[in-house]
Formats: C-alpha cells, structure tokens, sequence
C-alpha cells in the first residue's frame, strides 16, 4: 500500500457541519484546515464579479486556475477583498455547484488543494478529498446528517425561524445541491468504502469531533 498522508478527510453534503468538525479537529490535533468547498464558491463568485457565466466551463476554469484567494483564518480574500461573508450565500452555493461540475475547473483546482499538506498535517474538508484529493489519507470520514437537521442548522446560523416560506426554500435548496452534487459525472459526492460513516444527525458539534479524533488515535 502506499504511504498514508498525514490528512483527515472529511467528505459529506451541504450544511452538515463538516467545516465546524473539521476545523476543531484541526485545532485540537495542531493541523492546518483546508475548507475546498470554499475554493469553489470562491470561483463562482470571481466569475460572477467578471460577469462570466457559470455555465461557460472554459471561461470559468480559466479564472480557476488563476484565482487570487488568500485564507487568514476564518477569513477568506478574494483579489485582496474580504469575501468571507460573500460566499457563503446560498445563491453562491448554487454557483459553487455549477461550477463544480466542470471537470476543468476541479482540474485546475486540484493541486492548489494539495498544496495546502504541509508536515503540520491536515484536515480537509468537501466532496472528493477522500476520492480523489487525497485518496492516502491516514482517515476518511463521510459525515452526514438528516436533510431536515441540516436545514435547521442552516437557518439557525442564519436567524431565520425552523419553519415557514424561508426554512422550506432552504430545505429545498439543500435537497438540490445533494441531488446535484450526488448525481454528477465527475467526482460525486458518495460515501467511499474505506470511510467511516459519522451521522450527526443526533450528535453534538464535540460528541462528533470526540468521533473522530478516535478514529485517528487508532490509525
Ligand atoms: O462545502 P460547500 O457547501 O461550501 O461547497 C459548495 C459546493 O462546492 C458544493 O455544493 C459542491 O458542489 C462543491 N464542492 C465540490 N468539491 C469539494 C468541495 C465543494 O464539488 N471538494
């Protein structure tokens, strides 16, 4: 087998808390956090400042491939403005995910993500890091949670109420995003067999990182 990288792979759908867990277990074990799902949205959102459609595959990887982002923390820049608020719309979720469909933007993605691994060690988080980003990571984790959980956790971070016209559009809009991210051709979103499965639907945000900070001491 080849040698394991020193990377905690933690793949899952939208809004299931994969960015909080993993970002903690970043802390706690002393590792630098890679969110790719921020890459993305960060694309989309360049393009979108170009005025360049989603949907043009080769205008949209070329802006990939030359993304001027830089991270600081929780921060995240984009050509040297403070975006971090920006990307995390709903409406750029959905332009990450058009995006993300592109196998030459996921291309021109790729070894900007590696490039993240130092010997600190590493916890990502996204789609395909257990796939394809780092497919000899020491752990992979495919961390779920109920569509219905993961919406009500959405609209609490937002201060939207559990229900009502706003919670249903949310809902909706996570059920799509799964659909889309599931079912297409390049690196969907699936639970690898080597993964372990962590469904947070009834776990607090420190019983799931206890999870797998568990799985790692065993490796
Ligand atoms: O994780 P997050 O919701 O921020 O990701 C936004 C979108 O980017 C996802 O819906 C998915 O389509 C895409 N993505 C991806 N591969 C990753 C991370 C995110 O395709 N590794």
């Amino acid at each position: 087998m080849t040698e394991r990288q020193k990377v905690i792979a933690i793949d899952g759908p939208s809004a299931s808390g994969k960015g909080t867990v993993a970002s903690r277990v970043a802390a706690a074990l002393g590792f630098d956090y890679l969110d790719s799902g921020a890459l993305y949205r960060l694309t989309a959102l360049f393009a979108q400042k170009k005025c360049v459609e989603w949907s043009d595959g080769a205008a949209v990887a070329a802006l990939a491939e030359s993304l001027p982002a830089r991270f600081d923390g929780q921060q995240v820049f984009l050509d040297g403005e403070d975006v971090s608020a920006q990307i995390r719309t709903e409406a750029i979720g959905m332009g990450a995910s058009a995006v993300a469909q592109v196998p030459e933007v996921r291309q021109a993605l790729l070894q900007r993500q590696r490039d993240f691994l130092t010997d600190k060690g590493l916890v990502a988080d996204g789609r395909d890091i257990g796939s394809v980003i780092f497919p000899n990571a020491a752990v992979k984790i495919f961390l779920t949670a109920s569509a219905q959980v993961r919406a009500e956790r959405r609209a609490k971070q937002i201060g939207l109420p559990c229900e009502g016209v706003a919670f249903d559009r949310i809902l909706a809009d996570i059920k799509a995003r799964d659909e889309a991210d599931r079912r297409r051709a390049v690196a969907p979103l699936v639970q690898l067999p080597d993964a372990h499965l962590l469904d947070t639907t009834q776990l607090s945000i420190e019983e799931s990182v206890k999870k797998v900070l568990d799985w790692y001491s065993k490796v």
